[in-house]
């Protein structure tokens, strides 16, 4: 019995566009393709080990492609794992992925769209509409007796019928569109799998009037030695495994001996993954074992923060034959994974050197992934601390913490921070005013990954990170980069009456009020107290509906300040009380509007404002 199925909506439109996609390298389908195949002969081999029966005949895996002039079809055939009647709807085209979503949006709305990178997103089947004006899968799943044709057109819909198929695996029947007949021809096939696919592990064939020829070389290219490895081949590799289109930005291709034997190959990508920051935090590296795929879900053969590596590591220790779950808890595992951490993170920091321009394009790429390992792997975290790179208020680019110390003034004791939306909003914020004149450096710190690390990283080499909305008090004892220090002409006011009548009329709605020695141009500003949390963090979790108490701030005001100087003065003298009181929550307001914040009563806040104003033009 044959059902009719309707394409996911999103699906529908991926396809339209894929169909469409006139500017695209349509060779990208055959990668896809053979990829997925080799995927799924992979996972077979490795459920054969758990269950003998599952395997294929003498244990050969392979993949063939066959043309047919005549049919205008192009076979391509594997005897891999298989899908059943449900997988085949779901994998092929029911089931919204989080790519299809992700993919569409990269798109965006120029008419000139390359659909190349379709592979990244976990849809790369649907490349096959590009040269097919119809498609048939059939696949018989292992260890099941009936197989299953799923055929579309890429029009919105596609069926599903019983079919047979005398051995396990997928068989997918491509009819090419007018004009692609291209791909039936054998030195096309040839050459675009030399391309693309020579480094897949298992022979990827050629059927051609009943003679098969071999088109790549099927050996783990990680097996070679390096130097008989080209750039071109690592690259067509990291394609491969990552499905991304870009250059590698850098590749460790290391062996190591001793107690415990692996290979690695493993690529820092250029660009960055559209699932980066994916709740998930899945990595991407394959796990082998001796040469056999055995999982490319075992998260802890990598820390999530270095979850945009991709890559391969084929050990030589573990067994084969355990279950994911065994696989999880085994002790080699863990000495692999630190063997690779160290590997990367040294690299990483031969590159800072080395190649310092280039290493800031990497950071703005993945520094914020790192980062995450500053609080999950203390062992990591000095080795950590010296690759992070900050944006600074005295600084070009991208500075390290060593230079930073390089620079600290005479008397600094601490490596001053402050938390914001963007540099932009962080680089105003009043409180920095006074590190500024006194030509103080502060770290502008922007990602959200930063509030965490910062409440839990106390120290780089002995010296303390220190938030400027926690801190000011030691302004005074930093010796000013100008030396103007004394000769300020007019000596700061004395704004005790203002400070009494402030937390009076405030009372609960702050936790002090205080002369600032942080202020040089602004009136007012809102700062944390020592051991409170952090204002911006607060805000943070606030939107992320976590955390809905309120700390109360204190407000600072700038002795300095003409407006402050003057209400000091109206204290104490008849009348005028309540114009006072409204410019003790206008202050306030004010000052929480700085930090980010909105009014605490906005329709009080506009009807004070008005009626200052009026006060003010004699109204
Ligand atoms: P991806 O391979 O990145 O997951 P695709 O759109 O290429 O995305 O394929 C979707 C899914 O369909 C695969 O994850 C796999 O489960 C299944 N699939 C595709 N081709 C095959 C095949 N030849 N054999 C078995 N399963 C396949």
């Amino acid at each position: 019995m044959e059902e009719t199925r309707h394409f996911q909506a999103e699906v529908s439109r991926l396809l339209d566009i894929v169909v469409h996609s006139i500017y695209s390298d349509k060779r990208v389908f055959l990668r896809e393709l053979v990829s997925n195949a080799s995927d799924a002969c992979d996972r077979r081999r490795y459920a054969a080990l758990t269950e003998a029966g599952l395997g294929a005949a003498n244990g050969e895996y392979r993949v063939i492609l066959i043309p047919d002039s005549e049919a205008k079809t192009l076979t391509i055939e594997d005897n891999g794992i298989g899908m059943t009647h449900d997988e085949l709807i779901e994998n092929l085209g029911t089931i919204a992925k989080s790519g299809t979503a992700a993919f569409l949006g990269s798109l965006g709305k120029d008419a000139k769209r390359d659909v190349t990178m379709i592979g990244q997103f976990g849809v790369g089947f649907y490349s096959s509409f590009m040269v097919s004006s119809q498609v048939e899968v059939t696949s018989r799943k292992a260890g099941a007796t009936e197989a299953f044709k799923w055929v579309s057109d890429g029009q919105g819909s596609f069926t599903i019928a019983s079919a047979a198929r005398d051995e396990v695996g997928t068989t997918i029947v491509l009819h090419l569109r007018e004009g692609e007949e291209d791909y039936l021809s054998g030195t096309r096939l040839r050459h675009v799998i030399k391309t693309y696919a020579d480094h897949i592990t298992l022979p990827v064939v050629l059927r051609q009037e009943g003679k098969d020829e071999a088109l790549n070389s099927a050996s783990a290219l990680w097996t070679r030695p390096k130097s008989e490895i080209t750039g071109e081949q690592y690259k067509a590799f990291y394609h491969s495994v990552s499905h991304n289109f870009d250059e590698p930005w850098l590749t460790l291709h290391w062996k190591a001996e001793g107690t415990i034997e692996y290979t690695g190959l493993i690529f820092v990508p250029t660009s960055k993954p559209f699932d980066l920051f994916d709740p998930a935090r899945k990595h991407n590296v394959k796990l082998y074992v001796r040469r056999v795929f055995v999982t490319d879900d075992c998260q802890e053969l990598v820390p999530s923060y270095l979850r945009f590596l991709k890559g391969i590591v084929d050990s030589e220790d573990l067994p084969l034959n355990l279950s994911r779950e065994t696989l999880q808890a085994n002790p080699m595992l863990a000495k692999i994974r630190q063997g690779l951490v160290k590997r990367v993170l040294t690299d990483l920091a031969k590159k800072a050197t080395d190649a310092p321009a280039d290493y800031t394009v990497f950071w703005e790429t993945f520094g914020a992934v790192l980062k995450e390992g500053l609080y999950e792997d203390f062992e990591q975290r000095e080795a950590l601390l010296n690759l992070a790179r900050f944006r600074s208020t005295t600084e070009e680019g991208l500075t390290s913490l060593e230079a930073y110390v390089g620079r600290m003034r005479p008397n600094q004791k601490h490596i001053y921070t402050i938390t914001g939306d963007t540099f932009e909003a962080a680089s105003r914020s009043p409180q920095l005013e006074g590190f500024r004149a006194k030509g103080v450096e502060v770290l502008l710190l922007t990602d959200p990954v930063d509030e965490f690390w910062t409440s839990m990283v106390n120290k780089f080499k002995e010296i303390e990170f220190k938030s400027v909305t926690r801190s000011g008090a030691d302004l005074e004892a930093i010796e000013s980069a100008t030396g103007d220090d004394k000769k300020d002409a007019e000596p700061p006011a004395n704004t005790s009456n203002l400070i009494a009548l402030l937390k009076l009329t405030l009372g609960d709605a702050v936790k002090d009020v205080r002369s600032s020695v942080r202020l040089t141009d602004s009136a007012v500003c809102l700062v944390a107290d020592e051991g409170d949390i952090d204002i911006h963090l607060q805000r943070m979790l606030r939107q992320h509906n976590r955390g809905d108490e309120t700390t109360k701030r204190i407000l600072e005001i700038n002795p300095g300040h003409p407006l402050i100087r003057s209400l000091n003065d109206r204290v104490g003298h008849d009348g005028g009380t309540e114009a006072l009181e409204d410019a003790a929550w206008l202050l306030l307001d004010q000052a929480r509007i700085i930090e980010g914040e909105s009014p605490a009563d906005p329709v009080a806040f506009a009807s004070r404002l008005a009626k200052s104003l009026q006060r003010g033009l004699g109204a």
